[in-house]
């Protein structure tokens, strides 16, 4: 049951980041570093930890790797709803609650991603449960602040945030009824869900404006996971 737990507190951020705007005057405060950190720490997951651990990466493996960039794909450009605060994105179309269905979506597959991580090894578990509390917190924050702006009430706003953050362990619940002989494909979807958040939703939204302190905070994401990995090892 680890992974449902963590699952759990994962869930506690994205709740943590969607109370922020509503809580506190950080509406306008500039999240592109944390964005930027966030992509860099879900692309190297995806690079470092999660494709290694595919195994054989047959035809069978790449073709649920690109389900799942695609998936992602298709349930945001459907959606438009995006990882940035006000000040940042140029455009906001009014969401609904299909875009609730969105966010839910990969929120049920990052906590599925957490549980399949854990079924493979520790250091695994622990760097795809960091890289989606890092981009859980900009993704509710956003969450909320689009929400607002579309005249939704606070109340919705909750219920979305509830529905969103309670999916997490319920895909990690999911995750741990895959059958072993499964495992190559169900390691192989999330690391294309990962490479989608990373490189299409969370890299756009940290570089909307030139900065070059954007790519030290993606190049730093991108090293931790690495480093973090290779300190758990060092430390069993
Ligand atoms: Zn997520």
């Amino acid at each position: 049951m680890t992974p449902v737990l963590f699952a759990a507190g994962v869930a506690l951020a994205t709740i943590a980041g969607g109370l922020l705007p509503l809580y506190t005057k950080l509406r306008e405060m500039d999240f592109r570093y944390l964005v930027g950190f966030a992509a860099g720490v879900m692309l190297s997951t995806a690079f470092f930890e999660i494709i290694p651990d595919v195994g054989d990466f047959n035809k069978t493996n790449a073709f649920f790797l690109a389900f799942g960039f695609f998936l992602l794909y298709l349930v945001e450009k459907s959606i438009l709803i995006h990882t940035c605060g006000e000040s940042e994105c140029e455009v906001h179309t009014p969401i609904g609650w299909v875009s609730v269905v969105g966010i839910g979506t990969e929120s049920l597959v990052d906590g599925i991603a957490i549980a399949v991580g854990f079924s493979q090894s520790v250091a695994l578990g622990t760097a795809i449960t960091l890289a989606v509390l890092i981009h859980e917190i900009p993704r509710g924050f956003s969450t909320t602040v689009i929400m607002q702006q579309s005249g939704y009430s606070r109340g919705k706003v909750f219920a979305a945030l509830g529905i969103d953050s309670v999916l997490t362990p319920i895909g990690a619940l999911i995750g741990l009824t895959f059958p072993a002989e499964f495992f190559g494909p169900v390691v192989a979807f999330p690391a294309g869900t990962f490479i989608y958040v990373g490189a299409a939703d969370l890299l756009p939204d940290a570089h909307r404006r030139f900065n070059v302190k954007v790519i030290a905070a993606v190049l730093l994401g991108a090293a931790t996971i690495p480093l973090l990995v290779a300190l758990l090892d060092a430390v069993r």
